[in-house]
């Protein structure tokens, strides 16, 4: 395993549109496996393929409830609105608030190319929005409603 070094906003390839896996070959499991270990260590809940220069269908998050492995993921289902603060360590020191979906539904394929559902709430179903996001180039600051100053910032530590 490797950690993988994070782009940061300005690099073009966060702006591109990922390309499906069509194969899970040995080159997606290590990459899984280098996407989980830079996550875990720049502290991040989630982390895309692109904000490691991939341009492929790939994401893992981890809230709190263990490490979900996606390839290919979509939204199928989205219910209500929540809003809450973002961040992005592809864009270090910007915080926003973002709305998005109360509860989502995802299909994607696990790291065995098994087809897997995923019921998001909560911090879930902002970061599943969020990576997937990525997977087509945008950005949560896109979407974001209100920036964050300073002192909510400092507050907020
Ligand atoms: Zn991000």
């Amino acid at each position: 395993m490797a950690i993988r070094n994070i782009v940061k906003e300005g690099d073009e390839v966060l702006r591109k549109k990922s390309k499906e896996v069509t194969k899970i070959d040995d080159k997606i499991l290590t990459l899984l496996k280098d996407m989980a270990e830079t996550m875990y260590k720049a502290g991040g809940v989630g982390l895309a393929a692109p904000q490691v220069g991939i341009l492929k269908r790939v994401v893992v998050i981890d809230t709190g409830d263990g490490l979900l492995e996606l390839i290919n993921p979509v939204i199928t289902s989205a219910k209500g609105e929540q809003i809450e603060v973002e961040g992005c360590l592809s864009v270090p020191g910007l915080y926003a608030e973002v709305k998005r979906p109360a509860e989502v539904e995802v299909e994607a394929l696990n790291a065995k190319g098994e087809k897997i559902t995923i019921k998001g709430k909560e911090l879930l179903a902002v970061a599943l929005c969020h990576e997937i996001d990525h997977l087509d180039g945008i950005l949560f600051k896109d979407k974001a409603i209100r920036f964050l100053d300073e002192d909510e910032l400092k507050d907020s530590d």
